[in-house]
């Protein structure tokens, strides 16, 4: 140690110490909070209208609501195992609770199935347009992302295959995809699955599932029996209304639940999420009044964008994205007058603005300050 020491130090700053993954990453964009435009623009933060995150604009079921306030004490550590929350899922899903590990997020699973799965020198295989985290998580331990072009916006499951190598890890499937609302059927998803080495394990990303009405469209978990090597992962934050709470899962075969659960953080869900999703699986009306409201909110959207000459990629999901040439000037222009969305240029999308399905009313707000701002040709 005193050998050590006394040969001085070389670090001069915090950054020469990062791993090399560290080094190439850049902290997650998540859509503006409210609060922060509201400082920034001096604006009342009631006025503001939020469609950038595809959060669910009903809210969550009142039974949600009701269950997380009764808890019991907060002073004690939630279920780790979290037994009632992974035993009303195996029900729903009709899988067995091992199956089930629960997240912070379902971006925690992203999180787990990479650090036990990949190391510096491997290579994960994602679409383009895909979900950033995917590749944030495989850089940070020093893993090669390979990204496969898309295919009319939408995954090219061929183009995803050829990229797979020996050193493949990881293939991350989003379906539908986020940011652009494709959608790939089970049959393709079948052939693809098939002809991967068994080296690979694929993460099949569901966050989307409940909005999804395609009679070509599978149910990840019934994939589970033919593909071992599959991991699924759904959310509470989307169609259940729930992403300030942070819950998600991941549906895998329980050896792999077993592995996964090896870097689970033990007290990763508290008690308030656990009960609230607890209830919200059970009230399944909720589920399906968002899904109505969904509908028509995507229905008013398409209208006003057709009525506009604007194109879209058509959507399953609960979000769509309208192609405008200043994208970033007209998501600016939309800013000032409390509208938020997405801008997509981290997603390789620059001429497109990522729009949630909101309210009739925050639709309509969105459409109106749309409309003035290409009107006025403030942002052209
Ligand atoms: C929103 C989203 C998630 C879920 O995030 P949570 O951590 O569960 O809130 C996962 N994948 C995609 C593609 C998403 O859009």
């Amino acid at each position: 140690m005193a050998g050590l020491l006394s040969k001085g130090s070389i670090v001069t700053t915090l950054t020469d110490l990062l791993t090399p993954g560290a080094k190439a990453l850049h902290p997650y964009q998540p859509g503006k909070p409210v609060s922060d435009l509201a400082r920034e623009m001096g604006l009342d933060p009631a006025s503001i209208v939020k469609l950038a995150s595809n959060e669910n604009p009903l809210g969550p079921s009142p039974m949600a609501l009701a269950a997380m306030q009764d808890v019991g004490s907060l002073s004690r550590y939630p279920d780790g195992g979290g037994f009632e929350l992974r035993q009303t899922l195996a029900e729903q899903l009709e899988v067995e609770a091992a199956q089930i590990t629960l997240g912070n997020g379902s971006s925690d699973l992203l999180d787990f199935v990479t650090r036990i799965f990949v190391q510096p020198g491997d290579n994960i295989v994602v679409s383009e347009h895909a979900f950033s985290l995917y590749g944030l998580n495989a850089t940070a331990v020093s893993a090669e992302v390979r990204e496969a072009p898309a295919k009319n916006f939408g995954h090219d499951l061929d183009a995803m295959a050829a990229q797979v190598d020996e050193r493949t890890r990881l293939v991350f499937i989003t379906n539908p995809n986020n940011p652009t609302g494709t959608w790939l059927s089970e049959a393709e998803i079948r052939g693809f699955l098939a002809q991967l080495p068994a080296h690979v394990i694929t993460i099949l990303d569901e966050a989307y599932f409940e909005f999804v009405d395609e009679a070509e469209y599978p149910n990840g978990v019934r994939l589970l029996a033919d593909f071992p090597r599959l991991l699924v992962t759904r959310t509470f934050s989307k169609a259940y209304g729930l992403a300030a709470l942070r819950v998600g899962f991941g549906v895998s075969s329980s050896e792999m639940a077993a592995l996964l659960n090896r870097v689970r953080p033990p007290f990763n869900v508290n008690a308030p999420a656990q009960a609230a999703a607890v209830a919200a699986v059970k009230d399944q009306a909720h589920v399906q009044r968002s899904i109505t409201a969904n509908r028509l909110g995507m229905k008013q959207l398409i209208g006003a964008f057709e009525q506009l000459g604007l194109d879209y990629l058509p959507s399953v999901g609960n979000f769509i994205c309208v192609r405008l040439q200043n994208a970033v000037e007209i998501n600016q222009a939309l800013l000032r007058r409390g509208v938020i969305v997405r801008a997509l240029g981290g997603y390789g999308m620059p001429e497109y603005l990522r729009v949630s399905i909101g309210t009739e009313a925050e639709n309509k707000r969105f459409i109106d300050m749309l409309t003035e701002v290409l009107q006025q040709g403030e942002a052209v």
